[in-house]
């Protein structure tokens, strides 16, 4: 019998033995009065990680976000965002529905960025005509993109010279240090942390790649996290014995964060086992995704694809356009049955 090789996302994964021991052990208080040691130990360590003053964990990275937008931003001030950035377009528009911020949303480049040109042109005078341009928000990971650093440096220097705020949907942060790792040969946190310091503030997501069940992590100023923590009771975010929740994040900051490295090393091999497939068409993944287009022919199948793939225990989610997540639930043998389906499908 074989298990259900499941590529949706890397929210699926579960708790790993050693991370439910420690829920199971963690000291707990109530986090409204401030009194959980488990989860000012998560705050405290996340943010001496990443070189911020203060922390805040959060039941969800959208949650964060709008904490985040909403403590930088007032009513009638605007945030430059990208076009398809989880914050702008998977967030149900949140900034503006609680705090009357508003986008300014632009095209991508197809590396995932903001060209510096498009934001410098976003930035409104001071005139009554415009709302207040206050923040400038990225994302890196951005699709599993890794936003080159020179562009990270280059994009929040133009948005610190307007006098904007720089906000980064660190989502998967740790899959994005990882793939600068690779690269620079630093260690994973140095470069989590080189990320980091472009900006004034990140959020983290502990519920993905690094398999905690929930929680995301608001990094920032003190004053910042300040009026964060009231943003957060507004949206009912405010958790009692959190900890249990925390816990999980701690061991997987401890323990879950160099293994990532083998998730990306199984999206390549689903990538290389895919490779020469007529009508798929993708670029080699800088992390744990890739999208797979469905190109010519192809696409008149798109619709019995992953209907197929279910069929014979894999999913994946798109239709045109198809996302395959690597994450710590599978390994290469589930990788090798999943390449298996798809080249059986195609060849049919
Ligand atoms: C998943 C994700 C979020 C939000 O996460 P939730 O915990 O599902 O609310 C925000 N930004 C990015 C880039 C994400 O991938």
């Amino acid at each position: 019998m074989t298990t259900t090789v499941d590529l949706r996302s890397d929210t699926v994964t579960l708790p790993t033995t050693g991370m439910r021991a420690a829920m199971a052990a963690a000291a707990l208080g109530d986090d409204v009065y401030g009194d959980d040691p488990s989860v000012n130990a998560l705050q405290d360590k996340l943010a001496t990680m990443l070189g911020f003053e203060a922390a805040m964990f959060v039941p969800t990275g959208t949650q964060s976000n709008l904490c985040a937008i909403l403590s930088h931003c007032g009513r009638g001030d605007e945030y430059i965002v990208g076009q398809l950035q989880h914050t702008y377009r998977f967030e149900g528009g949140g900034a503006a529905v609680f705090g009357s911020v508003q986008p300014q949303p632009l095209e991508h480049q197809p590396d995932g960025s903001l060209a510096l040109a498009d934001i410098e042109a976003a930035i409104k005078p001071d005139d009554s005509h415009f709302a207040r341009t206050r923040l400038l928000a990225l994302e890196n990971t951005w699709n599993g993109k890794l936003l080159p650093m020179v562009y990270l440096q280059q994009a929040t220097a133009l948005a610190r010279e307007h006098g904007l705020l720089r906000h980064l949907d660190g989502a998967r942060l740790f899959n994005a240090a990882t793939a600068q790792a690779a690269l620079t040969g630093a260690l994973v946190r140095t470069e989590a942390r080189r990320i980091a310091q472009c900006f004034d503030s990140v959020s983290v997501c502990l519920s993905k790649g690094l398999g905690a069940p929930v929680g995301s992590v608001l990094c920032g100023e003190r004053a910042f996290i300040t009026r964060a923590l009231r943003v957060r009771k507004m949206a009912g975010g405010g958790m009692r014995q959190s900890g249990m929740l925390a816990a999980a994040g701690s061991y997987a900051l401890d323990h879950q964060v160099d293994r990532l490295a083998q998730d990306h090393l199984l999206a390549r091999r689903l990538a290389e086992g895919l490779r020469g497939i007529g009508g798929l068409q993708f670029e080699s993944p800088h992390t744990n995704i890739i999208f797979v287009d469905l190109v010519g022919e192809a696409r008149k199948r798109a619709a019995d694809f992953l209907p197929y793939l279910k069929k014979h225990g894999v999913l994946a989610t798109g239709l045109y356009r198809l996302r395959f997540v690597t994450h710590l639930d599978v390994d290469a043998a589930a990788v090798d049955r999943a390449t298996a389906v798809i080249r059986s499908f195609f060849r049919a």
